[in-house]
């Protein structure tokens, strides 16, 4: 009978319900000893949102008043129901405004900090260039100072260069057809990695750290965009080293997995907090991004190493200990997507 009363949307009146067959629980009618019937639906406009009984013990016949009044209780009933339907959605709205608004505010916040700290990381070489230059001006040093001297000012640029480089690559990445933009061609996961870890040699033995290349297999073949997927290993490598300490040693390994390739770079160093390793893929974000900040840096590098591995279909992924340190593991399909057995398909 509910049910008759919310598809139709009048009132029904029953004086003996039981005799009714719309009634649908007749034992229960009976056990309760129910025998007059009257039903308002409760309504929205046209549509309805439920209905409002009243059921009596004695046999009543229910006045045409007293099914008004009901009614009318229905309506404010219905209006009630769907004020609280309407404040919680709001309140769900709101709470979703409030944290688009925060995330907002923290993305600003770490914008500001990586425009401090990208001027600051060109600032610094940008200095030491400028200070010898000025004071090879003033005289010509022994032929050891001036190597010397030559080589910091070569080290100085290519840290600007370095840092060049990964902005135009941000650029490039985002920008609409990335995808299409990428330069695939046949590679050795082996090579790429020998020639990041020879870039960064000299750094390594500066701090005193030991860099190792674990590759087992003779090659390790793959296509994908050499440029990018050298960036990938030469950040991951970069980071590794940058956050060991003096005596740290730092191991690059390559596998092969079936259709896909594994490379893990692995240290010992200071590792990751666990409320951080979420969002050390942001863009921006920092571990320790204040200007008291220990290490230098911009907090691109991650967020660049994920686009480029999904640029190629692959994902990257960290497991950390603090005060352990990282292993960072990028899986890469061996195939350009052109070329992977779905594509075809
Ligand atoms: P940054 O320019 O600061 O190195 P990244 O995007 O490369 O920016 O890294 C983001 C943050 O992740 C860093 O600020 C650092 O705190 C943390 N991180 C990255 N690699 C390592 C690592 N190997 N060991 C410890 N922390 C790391």
């Amino acid at each position: 009978m509910t049910g008759w009363g919310a598809a139709n949307g009048h009132p029904l009146m029953l004086p003996a319900m039981r005799s009714d067959p719309r009634l649908g629980f007749n034992t229960l009618a009976e056990r309760y000893g129910y025998r007059s019937y009257l039903c308002v639906p409760l309504k929205r406009g046209e549509e309805v949102l439920g209905t409002l009984e009243v059921v009596t013990k004695e046999t009543r016949r229910f006045r045409p008043e007293e099914r008004d009044l009901l009614a009318a209780f229905a309506g404010a009933a219905a209006v009630a129901i769907e004020n609280a339907r309407l404040f919680e959605a709001t309140r769900f709205h709101l709470g979703q405004l409030e944290e688009a608004n925060r995330r907002l505010e923290e993305l600003d916040r770490l914008r500001r900090e990586y425009l401090r700290n990208v001027s600051h990381e060109f600032r610094t070489p940008l200095t030491v260039i400028k200070g010898y230059a000025e004071f090879l001006l003033e005289g010509t040093p022994e032929p050891a100072s001036f190597q010397e001297i030559m080589r910091v000012v070569l080290e100085s640029g290519d840290r600007v260069i370095d840092l060049v480089d990964t902005l135009i690559e941000v650029s490039r990445i985002e920008q609409g057809d990335a995808e299409r933009s990428l330069e695939i061609q046949s590679l050795d996961l082996g090579q790429l990695a020998l020639a990041s870890v020879e870039s960064l040699q000299r750094f390594a033995a500066k701090k005193g750290v030991l860099v190792d290349l674990d590759f087992p297999e003779e090659r390790l073949p793959l296509e994908g965009d050499e440029g990018l997927l050298h960036q990938v290993v030469r950040k991951l490598l970069d980071n590794a080293v940058k956050y060991s300490s003096p005596g740290g040693r730092v191991v690059v390994r390559g596998r092969s997995r079936g259709e896909e390739l594994r490379l893990d770079v692995e240290d010992g160093g200071i590792g990751i907090a666990a409320e951080h390793v979420p969002r050390i893929f942001d863009k921006f974000y920092m571990v320790d991004g204040g200007i008291t900040r220990r290490q230098g840096g911009t907090g691109v590098g991650l967020y660049l190493v994920r686009e480029i591995v999904r640029l190629h279909r692959g994902t990257v992924e960290v497991e950390s200990r603090p005060g352990q340190g990282s292993v960072f593991s990028v899986r890469l399909p061996r195939l350009h997507l052109s070329r992977q057995p779905e594509a075809r398909a």
